[in-house]
């Protein structure tokens, strides 16, 4: 059985309060696949923000979720699902594309809601993964930016899965470097949101100020259930 309680004890405390930019590094729980009971305990030892990946998963567990956490959406996002989460999530990660923003922009407006989002970069130039490319970022944020209801609140990126660390912290600095670019242009910028259970520590280094962990509390995910 996890220790989840002694887990989001042990995080709580080695996450730096702060990166080394000064900024506060803010912990949200990946719960993709935990069944409300072991959310809830992460919430009671002191989780505060916790995201999701799937729609049907955030619906379901929704109401059966304690102490109003702040809700994040972390997963990929189809189109035709942005519907049923419109004003109960705080800030979507994952904005990956332009149709994307537009429904989220288009569906905001109609429910008289201000979405904020992240834009969501492919640093690893992964086929496997949604983003727009590092080059790409500004004309993103410029485009997005400009849609109504939508607030651009920053950056989102996962690194690649790869054991050559430098390879990971010169693409980690990489998007620090953009995420500091846009922000003289986006003064509102607050997130960079970079960081799993195995890069965290690598992330926060090089400028994250928000890491999405999962199995690093609740124990490795059960595929095969
Ligand atoms: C599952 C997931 C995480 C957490 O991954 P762990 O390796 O379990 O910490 C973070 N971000 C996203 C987008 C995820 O889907």
């Amino acid at each position: 059985m996890t220790d989840i309680e002694q887990n989001v004890e042990n995080l709580l405390k080695s996450i730096p309060a702060h990166n080394p930019q000064g900024e506060k590094v803010t912990l949200v729980a990946a719960v993709k696949m935990q069944p409300p009971e072991s959310i809830n305990r992460a919430v009671r030892a002191g989780i505060t923000d916790i995201g999701d990946n799937h729609v049907q998963e955030f619906k379901e567990k929704y109401d059966l979720i304690e102490g109003a956490p702040t809700r994040h959406f972390i997963g990929h996002l189809q189109t035709n699902k942005v519907k049923y989460l419109i004003g109960k999530v705080d800030l979507y990660h994952s904005v990956d594309r332009y149709n994307l923003a537009e429904e989220l922009s288009k569906r905001s407006a109609a429910a008289g809601v201000l979405s904020n989002i992240l834009v969501q970069i492919n640093i690893g130039n992964e086929e496997s993964k949604g983003g727009f490319g590092l080059d790409e970022a500004e004309d993103a944020c410029k485009t997005i930016a400009a849609l109504p209801a939508l607030n651009v609140l920053g950056l989102m990126a996962m690194l690649p899965f790869t054991d050559d660390e430098e390879k990971l912290r010169e693409l980690a600095t990489l998007m620090r470097e953009k995420y500091d670019l846009l922000k003289g242009a986006y003064p509102q910028f607050k997130y960079l949101s970079m960081g799993m259970s195995g890069d965290w520590r690598l992330c926060v280094e090089c400028g994250s100020n928000m890491v999405r962990i999962g199995t690093a509390i609740f124990g490795p995910r059960d595929y095969g259930a």
